[in-house]
C-alpha cells in the first residue's frame, strides 16, 4: 500500500500528525501496536492550549482544576488557589484521551491500522521508502513518501533510523503510576506533587472517587533506587497526610513505564524522508514530565512540514528540516535545555536546593508565582532565579 505519509504510533503525538496531513488532503497511514494500551501516565495537562489543539475536550465531564499544592521533601508547602474559567488544567486517563485525539485523525481521513507493531524500515538505493509491521497475521509493508515516527520511548524505528542511540538509564525518568478507586480526602479540583530526593511523587484525581497516583526516579537515582519499593513508601506516606484512607482502594490499573528526561534529542529529529517526534525524540520537560504537551506540538509541526514537502514533492533533509527550524520548535528545544540544567541543580546534595526554593516560596509571594510558572506550565524562569536560591539560606 502506498501513502503519501506513515505515520508509526498513534498517541498524542502520531495521531495529531495525522491529523494535519489527512486535513490537507494527503493519503496517511497512521500504526498503532493496540489502541487498548493505556499509556503510563499520570494524565495532568495544565496547559490552556490543549482546548486550541482539542476543543472537543470541552465538552467532556472533565474536573476544571483550581488548586495545587507541591510539597518540599523537608516538609515546606506551596498551595495555589486560581480562578476557574473553560480553559483550566484538567487530568485524563490516557486510554479515552488516546482513543479520543486517533478518533479525530481518523475523522479528519487518517486510515488507522490497529494491531500492527511497526519493526523496520524498507529499503529501495538505501533510501527509506517505508516501513514493516508484525501482525497477529503476518508482516504489513506500508510504503510512503515521508516516515513520521511517534511511535514513543521504546520506539524501534528511531533507533533503527541510525539517527539515535539507545537510552541510557541515566539519561531517563523511571515511574511507577496507578489509578486507583475509593473513599479518598483529596480536593478533586486540586494537583499535588511532592518532591523527593530522588525526584517526585503525584497525585492527579481524576474525579470524586478516582487518583492517578506515582513516583519517578531521575537519573542516577534509577540505579540506586527500586520504582517499586518507592511507590509502596508514597502510598503510604500520603496515606499520612491524611488524604489517602487506610483501606486497600480499587486498583483499576497498575504500570511502570520511562521517559525521556534530557529534553529533545535535537540531532536527531529528520533525515531524507524522515521525521521523530514526541517521546520517540524526547520532547519532554526535564522539570515536570509533562510531555503530551511536546508530543502535540512536535505531531502538529510534523504535520505542517510533511504538508510542505508533499506540495514541493521534495522530501530530502534539507526540505524537512523545516520541522527543526520551526519557532515551535526551537522553543520546546531551547526551554527543555534550560530545564535539564535547573534540574541537575535543584538535585544537587539529595535535593537540597529544592528544599531552599521551596522555602523561599513561603517568604516571598512573587517567588511563589515564579515557581508554580516554572513547575506547572512550564514557563521560563527570570535569569536571576538560580543566583537567587543560592544566595538564600537554608
Ligand atoms: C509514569 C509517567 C507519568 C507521566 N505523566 C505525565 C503527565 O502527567 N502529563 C504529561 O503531559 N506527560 C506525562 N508523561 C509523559 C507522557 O506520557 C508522554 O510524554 C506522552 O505520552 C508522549 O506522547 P507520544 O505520542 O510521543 O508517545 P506515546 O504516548 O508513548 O504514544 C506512542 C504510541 O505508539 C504506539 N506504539 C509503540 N510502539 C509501537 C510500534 N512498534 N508499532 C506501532 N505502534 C507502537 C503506542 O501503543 C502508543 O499508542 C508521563 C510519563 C510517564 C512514564
Amino acid at each position: 500500500m502506498k501513502y503519501d505519509v506513515v505515520v508509526s504510533g498513534a498517541g498524542p503525538a502520531g495521531s495529531r500528525c495525522a491529523e494535519v496531513i489527512a486535513k490537507a488532503g494527503y493519503k496517511v497511514a497512521l500504526i498503532e501496536k493496540d489502541i487498548n494500551f493505556r499509556k503510563p501516565c499520570g494524565g495532568g495537562i495544565p496547559r490552556a492550549s490543549i482546548f486550541r489543539y482539542y476543543p472537543q475536550l470541552k465538552d467532556l465531564d472533565l474536573v476544571k482544576k483550581n488548586y495545587i499544592a507541591m510539597y518540599s521533601a523537608d516538609g515546606h508547602i506551596l498551595e495555589h488557589s486560581f480562578e476557574e474559567t473553560d480553559v483550566n488544567p484538567i487530568v485524563i486517563d490516557r486510554l479515552e484521551f488516546d482513543n479520543l485525539i486517533r478518533n479525530i485523525a481518523v475523522d479528519a481521513g487518517a486510515e488507522l491500522f490497529d494491531k500492527n507493531i511497526s519493526y523496520d524500515f524498507i529499503y529501495k538505493d538505501q533510501k527509506k521508502i517505508g516501513i514493516r509491521t508484525k501482525t497477529p497475521s503476518g508482516t504489513n509493508e506500508y510504503l510512503a513518501n515521508i516516515i513520521v515516527v511517534a511511535d514513543g520511548m521504546s520506539s524501534k524505528l528511531a533507533h533503527k533510523s541510525g539517527l539515535r542511540e539507545k537510552w541510557s538509564p541515566l539519561n531517563i525518568g523511571i515511574g511507577k503510576a496507578e489509578i486507583l478507586e475509593g473513599k479518598n480526602n483529596l480536593n478533586e479540583k486540586g494537583s499535588y506533587f511532592f518532591f523527593k530526593k530522588y525526584g517526585y511523587g503525584w497525585i492527579f484525581p481524576i474525579d470524586k472517587q478516582k487518583f492517578n497516583i506515582g513516583t519517578i526516579t531521575y537519573y542516577e537515582n534509577n540505579l540506586k533506587y527500586n520504582i517499586r519499593n518507592l511507590f509502596e513508601e508514597f502510598l503510604h506516606e500520603s496515606q499520612n497526610r491524611n488524604f489517602l484512607s487506610k483501606e486497600a482502594y480499587k486498583v483499576i490499573w497498575s504500570a511502570i513505564f520511562p521517559e525521556p528526561a534530557t529534553g529533545v534529542l535535537e540531532k536527531s529529529l529528520y533525515d531524507d524522508n524522515i521525521i521523530i517526534v514526541g517521546d520517540a525524540a524526547g520532547f519532554v520537560g526535564p522539570i515536570s514530565g509533562e510531555g503530551i504537551h511536546g508530543a502535540i506540538i512536535s505531531g502538529q509541526i510534523a504535520g505542517e512540514t510533511s504538508v510542505n514537502a508533499l506540495k514541493n514533492d521534495d522530501f530530502t533533509a534539507n526540505s524537512l528540516k523545516g520541522f527543526k527550524k520551526h519557532p515551535k520548535i526551537k522553543n520546546l528545544i531551547r526551554l527543555f535545555k534550560f530545564q535539564r540544567n535547573l534540574v541537575t541543580f535543584f538535585y544537587e546534595n539529595e535535593g537540597e536546593n529544592l528544599n531552599k526554593l521551596f522555602k523561599m516560596v513561603e517568604e516571598s509571594k512573587e517567588f511563589k508565582q515564579i515557581v508554580i510558572n516554572t513547575f506547572i506550565f512550564g514557563q521560563n524562569p527570570p535569569k536571576d532565579f538560580i543566583s537567587r536560591i543560592k544566595g538564600s539560606k537554608n
